[in-house]
């Protein structure tokens, strides 16, 4: 075991640090004071969306700080009302602008939005897009698996990432099986559930994280890291930020992943792919 961030290996031969941090929620005007006390605490990889309005709030630390481009992965997805073939290379361009890049580590679909069938239509943008080399990466989020059929049928690239919710009351099987036997990885989105159920209440979780001397929220991370998903779990709280980040000097057991893992009770916390458009 290693005392820093793991990296997978995307299908498109990319890396990408297991642990990174979300900023869904985050206030624009805080943002930059945010992801500044992130990377100090060590991440190096930023989720961020055009939709939360808080690119330029990223790109504003990513200029102050002094880490090099090369070691940092970024993140950001194209909103819905953006989706189709020139929309979506104007959206792009303008969170390249507001994130004071010039490419990001990884573009993705934000919703499939399929009342408005324009998901595959916007796919073929993103292909064009990273062939231009300034999104490195290109993935989709919130795609249920005839989404993912859709791309897979009719466009070249299959996607290099899902980012789904998924946490250990709604692990999304059918979606996670069907990703990874496609060579698709899974990120896990609320993952500690957005706080809206009460997973650190869980005895198995609270029993796993006494016996490790460790907080419940690090063993829920624990156990994205050990199911191979790839996580950024959100905090504007520094001390919690670090709590957060200080995972890799523990692993839980196989009995306690299985027992985590027996939580599922499929509880989204949020909205049906179908429903957002
Ligand atoms: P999350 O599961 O990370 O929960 C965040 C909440 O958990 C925080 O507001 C905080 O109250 C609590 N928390 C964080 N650390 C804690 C700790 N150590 N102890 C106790 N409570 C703690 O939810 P999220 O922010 O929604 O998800 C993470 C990231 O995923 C987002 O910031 C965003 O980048 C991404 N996301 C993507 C989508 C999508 O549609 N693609 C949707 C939602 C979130």
């Amino acid at each position: 075991m290693t005392n820093s961030v793991p990296t997978l290996t995307l299908n498109d031969g990319h890396t990408i640090p297991q642990l990174g941090f979300g900023v869904f929620k985050v206030d624009p005007d805080e943002t930059t004071r945010i992801v500044t006390d992130a990377l100090e605490v060590g991440y190096r990889h930023i989720d961020t969306a055009a939709i939360y309005g808080n690119e330029a709030g990223v790109g504003k630390a990513l200029a102050e700080s002094t880490i090099a481009r090369d070691d940092l992965f970024i993140t950001t997805k194209l909103w819905n009302d953006r989706q189709g073939t020139q929309s979506a290379f104007d959206a792009f361009e303008e969170s390249l602008e507001k994130l004071g890049l010039d490419h990001v580590d990884l573009y993705l679909i934000h919703w499939p939005a399929p009342a408005n069938g324009l998901y595959v239509e916007s796919w073929k943008a993103l292909e064009k897009i990273r062939e231009s080399g300034r999104a490195r990466s290109i993935g989709v989020s919130n795609f249920l698996v005839p989404h993912l059929e859709a791309l897979i049928k009719d466009t070249e690239i299959v996607p290099a990432v899902n980012q789904i919710e998924l946490h250990p009351a709604h692990q999304q099987l059918e979606v996670t099986r069907f990703a990874r036997e496609h060579g698709i990885n899974i990120e896990a989105w609320g993952p500690l559930g957005q706080g809206k159920y009460p997973l650190f209440d869980e005895q198995v979780v609270a029993d796993a994280a006494e016996a490790h001397g460790k907080s419940a929220a690090q063993v829920v991370i624990r156990w994205h890291l050990q199911t191979g998903n790839i996580l950024f779990p959100k905090s504007n709280r520094r001390e919690r930020m670090a709590e957060n980040f200080d995972v890799f000097d523990f692993e839980l057991t196989h009995t306690q992943i299985s027992m985590i893992s027996a939580l599922e009770r499929a509880g989204r916390v949020s909205a049906h792919p179908n429903d957002v458009n």
